[in-house]
């Protein structure tokens, strides 16, 4: 499927889910207040993704319609300080329960 240049790929699965471009500000992140970055990783992460680009997307859970970030803070915190409108995600459809395991 040719999505504008965007890879969307549909899958199943334990690696689970289709991987989409999202822009950055589609993204809830729930788990922000209660993690802290660690510089450093950011900063390497934002010289190689801007040499060689994000080789692993990140994972985001589809609920209703909204996007919720999970993991990657790293990388999603990289792209916005390389100012990358859109990051590569790995989207996982989930119920709201499934949410709110997730926030805990
Ligand atoms: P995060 O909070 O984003 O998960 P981590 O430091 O725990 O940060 O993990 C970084 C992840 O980013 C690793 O799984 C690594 O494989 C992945 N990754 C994706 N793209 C790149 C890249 N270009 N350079 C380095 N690591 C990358």
């Amino acid at each position: 499927e040719n999505n504008g240049g965007f890879r969307r790929v549909e899958g199943r699965g334990r690696a689970g889910g289709r991987v989409i471009e999202l822009r950055l500000t589609e993204i809830r992140r729930p788990l922000r207040r209660v993690r802290q970055n660690d510089p450093e990783k950011v900063k390497m992460l934002m010289e190689s993704i801007s040499k060689i680009g994000l080789q692993v997307p990140i994972d985001v859970l589809e609920v209703e319609g909204k996007y919720y970030g999970f993991s990657g803070c790293h990388r999603f915190e990289a792209h916005i300080r390389l100012g990358l409108p859109t990051i590569r995600c790995k989207v996982h459809k989930a119920s709201k329960a499934i949410l709110r395991l997730h926030m805990m």
